[in-house]
């Protein structure tokens, strides 16, 4: 069967529903999705506070306030923050507090201590430039009852500070999705025979590395399981390392033809499943089922088309199973540094280099974008999507990228 990619993702992601919720200790739940709402059980900040080191005063009394006619007030104490006031603010006072302190009653205004003379038994204001100013009112952040994090946040570092003030020391986060990870082909070794590769025999199984870090950079956990060879029953023998995961994530093996016998592997073992024709470029053939509710992704051999296939499906499957509610990219537009040709009318994924100039992104090819050649992918920042009714794009036409990194900046390209 063919479908285009949004067709494939769609049939692929209605299979797939998020892990189940355990409780981890916050200081453990950094990454992860969470899996309720966390409600505040108090109110934030718990008093009325400064904003500003300076002094505590009614606007009234220091409204007229100015360079030439300043006004004086005695001090009645000064309170830090950790420290409470034992005085409130009557008529003609005022009370010297740091930021964070809490404001005394009576008062509405903090001038800052750079509009005064800093006194520390009586204070002259010099502007009136902060009345009804720089006073924090208790429960500005949070009230009791409040949604503090929303069920479905990924627990990033604000996530973690605000779960923190609420209390939450442990939290109920979506399981992390352990991810086994198979490579398949007799003409594969890994690292520790080398040897091989250097004779021209062999060639390492660079999708192990490329899948296994992708499966993390989702949120997952990886389990490795080696390599097999092109015989079922090492296929089959080996398939049982992934009993106890969430996915299962193969790559060769899926080539008309070879489908033929990773199916029958997998179906004498229980597995539903499919061999899709998606309609892109790098990537088609897709191999996707179940095997006893683990969901199975067959990704193509060739090292690109291993790699845009991930990008497409695997990760949202991941992210899916993490309990994330947005499980895509958000792609962008970018204008072409050159022409751009397709052969066929499929969607092409072309490795791109994306660079930002006043403000506009640039896009240009990595060079030969063959599915084999792996470097033009560790070169690349983004993908440039083009649509099977283009045949081509010209430099200075734009189209949609999908960025593969967090497209870092070099400092002289900081606009800030
Ligand atoms: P296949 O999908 O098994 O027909 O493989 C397609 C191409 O990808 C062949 O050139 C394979 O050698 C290559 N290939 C398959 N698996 C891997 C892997 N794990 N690492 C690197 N290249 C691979
Ligand atoms: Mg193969």
């Amino acid at each position: 069967m063919a479908f285009s990619v949004r067709e494939a993702s769609e049939r692929i992601l209605a299979a797939v529903a998020p892990l189940p919720s355990v409780a981890v200790p916050l200081r453990d739940s950094f990454g992860l999705v969470l899996a309720e709402d966390v409600v505040s059980p108090i109110e934030h900040p718990p008093w009325d506070n400064s904003s500003m080191d300076g002094y505590a005063v009614r606007a009234a009394d220091i409204a007229r306030a100015t360079k030439d006619a300043p006004v004086a007030l005695p001090v009645l104490e000064t309170v830090r923050a950790g420290q409470r006031p034992t005085r409130s603010i009557e008529n003609g006072t005022a009370i010297r507090v740091m930021t964070g302190a809490p404001v005394p009653d009576g008062a509405d205004t903090v001038i800052r201590v750079e509009d005064s003379d800093g006194g520390e038994t009586r204070v002259v204001i010099r502007d009136a430039r902060d009345a009804g100013r720089n006073v924090r009112p208790r429960g500005e952040d949070l009230k009791p009852g409040a949604v503090a994090v929303a069920a479905g946040s990924v627990i990033g570092p604000a996530q973690l500070g605000v779960l923190a003030s609420v209390g939450a020391s442990t939290v109920k986060v979506h399981r992390r999705p352990r991810v086994a990870v198979l490579a398949s082909g007799d003409e594969l070794v890994d690292l520790d025979r080398f040897d091989e590769v250097r004779r021209g025999d062999r060639i390492v199984t660079s999708n192990s590395y490329t899948i296994g870090a992708n499966v993390l950079a989702a949120g997952g956990e990886a389990v490795d399981l080696g390599i097999v060879r092109d015989d079922p029953a090492s296929y089959a023998e080996r398939m049982a390392g992934a009993r106890d995961c969430d996915l299962l994530i193969t790559s060769g093996g899926v080539s008309v033809g070879a489908f033929d016998f990773t199916k029958d592997v997998l179906k004498s073992l229980g597995a539903e499943l499919h061999l899709w024709r998606v309609l892109m470029r790098p990537g088609a053939p897709l191999g996707f089922g179940t095997l006893h509710g683990m969901p199975w992704l067959g990704l193509p051999g060739n090292p690109v088309s291993a790699m845009v296939t991930f990008e497409l499906f695997a990760r949202p499957v991941i992210r899916r199973l993490r309990g994330e509610r947005q499980v895509f990219r958000k792609t962008f537009e970018a204008t072409l540094r050159e022409d751009v040709s397709i052969a066929a009318p499929l969607t092409h994924f072309m490795r791109v280099i994306v660079d930002w100039e006043d403000g506009t992104a640039w896009a240009r090819l990595t060079g030969p974008q063959g599915s084999g050649l792996l470097t033009s992918m560790s070169r690349a920042n983004a993908l440039l999507i083009v649509p099977p009714e283009r045949q081509t794009i010209r430099a200075g036409e734009t189209a949609h990228i999908l960025p593969i990194g967090d497209g870092a900046l070099s400092a002289a390209q900081l606009d800030l």
